[in-house]
């Protein structure tokens, strides 16, 4: 069948698309259509339709999916960053789970595993610690701080996001009145001018500690000790900083802070280990759920105190400080040098001594050190390897050396179920299995999920 733009179709909703669109078939075309979610029936408007599929949005819901809700959010909708909130949250952490056995059985053709439940959060608002706000003009001249609507430069006003948390409208407030008054114009991405770019807001769920940081388009803000002096009377305000970002670039951060108050950082905790946060380091976004990842990492590592552990891709040292405090040494490695810089840090703060840090790729990395093993004469080996790998997955240099290694067992944490899959199944070529799958619902109402798996050899 062929549909040509703008046709009316009616279609049964069956699948969740990677930005939360439904996925429908006619006749065995496929549609994937905004607004839809799984169990609607609707009349779908072509959008843009293709030889083999097309888009198109929702025109009126003919039948109700029973998992649909109303969205918390007013602008949940437009604004790029939830893409399921209509989704009820069962049926979210439902839809979470199957994705991730059906990537595993099918790209990975494995069948003989066991996987549990998503975790989800008790409270699936305001989880978030981390919140960036572009700043911009409206139609009538008004400043505006909000989202970018999807896959698009225009902001949709929004000062309370409803997963991020409640004291950013107070912040966002005192930005703007600050602007006002001095004059201060936000920056527009199309002429290149203008001063305000973005406002960073983080927040330390444990400690209250609140950080602000104003990205600028130059290399002063005027009258900054006035905007100092009103951020200072929310409660928990610890660092206070200007980011310089002058480069006509999508990306939000330049590599310049200048701090107007505080030490450059927030202090938090993910169970009992600290992390000192600045600007610029990565840190994750939902503390709550990342101490439950984490510790699932940590209860499939099984660790008793001598083990050798390895943790590839190991950031700002997260998982790896929570390994040490129950192994015998652990090796992490990171492609980022800051990132390593903050791990090395955050180990000594926690006052942790078996953790050692590598710059560098884990796929050159881990290699290396084992063949300079090899022509010692010694076979290297590891107790435990955890790997955190980006969406992209594992290199299989990585693979074969963790392979060599024979580890009794291999803790992958995963952003990205299909490279999980196809990496889990090259392991499971070769001497491992997949004991147990554990889904954790990182990000409410968006489309992500993550997950940690236990193989044993
Ligand atoms: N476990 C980490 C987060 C992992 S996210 C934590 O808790 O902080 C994935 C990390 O892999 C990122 O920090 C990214 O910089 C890093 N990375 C990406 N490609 C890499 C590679 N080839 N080798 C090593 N690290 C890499």
């Amino acid at each position: 069948m062929n549909f040509k733009k703008n046709d009316l179709v009616e279609v049964t909703i069956e699948d969740c698309g990677v930005n939360g669109e439904g996925i429908g078939k006619v006749d065995g075309y496929t549609l994937f259509v905004k607004g839809a979610i799984m169990g609607d029936v609707v009349n779908a408007r072509i959008t843009k339709p293709t030889k083999n599929y097309a888009y198109a949005r929702v025109e009126n819901i003919i039948t109700e999916s029973k998992d649909r809700v109303a969205a918390t959010c007013p602008v949940a909708s437009s604004c790029g960053g939830c893409q399921i909130q209509e989704m009820s949250y069962k049926a979210q952490l439902e839809f979470k789970r199957n994705k991730v056995f059906n990537n595993i059985t099918r790209i990975g053709g494995i069948t003989d595993f066991k996987i549990h439940d998503t975790i989800g959060m008790d409270n699936p608002f305001r989880y978030r610690n981390k919140s960036q706000y572009p700043v911009g003009l409206d139609k009538n001249g008004e400043i505006v701080m909000g989202f970018y609507a999807g896959r698009t430069h225009s902001i949709i006003p929004c000062d309370d996001c409803v997963i991020g948390d409640e004291i950013n409208k107070d912040i966002l407030n005192i930005v703007k009145s600050f602007m006002k008054e001095n004059n201060i114009t936000p920056y527009d991405e199309t002429t290149g001018k203008g001063l305000v770019r973005h406002v960073l807001i983080r927040k330390g769920f444990k400690t209250g500690e609140i950080m602000v940081c104003l990205v600028i388009n130059g290399k002063n803000l005027p009258n900054k000790e006035k905007l100092v002096e009103s951020l200072l009377k929310i409660t928990g305000m610890t660092s206070i900083s200007i980011n310089i970002n002058t480069e006509n670039t999508n990306v939000i951060l330049g590599q310049r802070v200048i701090d107007l108050y505080g030490e450059g950082y927030i202090t938090d905790y993910i169970g009992l280990v600290k992390f000192h946060i600045s600007p610029l380091s990565f840190y994750q976004v939902n503390p709550i759920q990342t101490h439950i990842l984490y510790g699932k990492a940590l209860e499939y590592a099984a660790l008793t105190g001598k083990e050798i552990v390895w943790d590839l891709y190991c950031g700002v040292g997260t998982i790896s400080l929570f390994l040490a405090k129950l192994a015998g040494k652990v090796y992490g490695v990171e492609i980022i040098p800051e990132a390593i810089a903050d791990a090395k840090n955050n180990a000594k703060i926690n006052n942790i001594g078996n953790a050692e840090f590598f710059v560098g790729k884990a796929e050159e990395v881990l290699p290396d050190f084992y063949a300079r093993e090899q022509e010692k004469g010694n076979h290297m080996t590891a107790d435990v390897i955890v790997v955190d790998p980006p969406r992209k997955g594992c290199d299989e240099k990585l693979l074969w050396t963790i392979i060599k290694m024979q580890p009794k067992r291999v803790v992958y944490v995963s952003c990205d179920s299909a490279t999980l899959a196809r990496d889990l199944k090259f392991l499971c070529g070769n001497g491992y299995r997949v004991v147990e799958v554990q889904p954790v619902d990182m990000f409410p109402h968006g489309v992500h999920v993550e997950c940690v798996v236990l193989m044993s050899r």
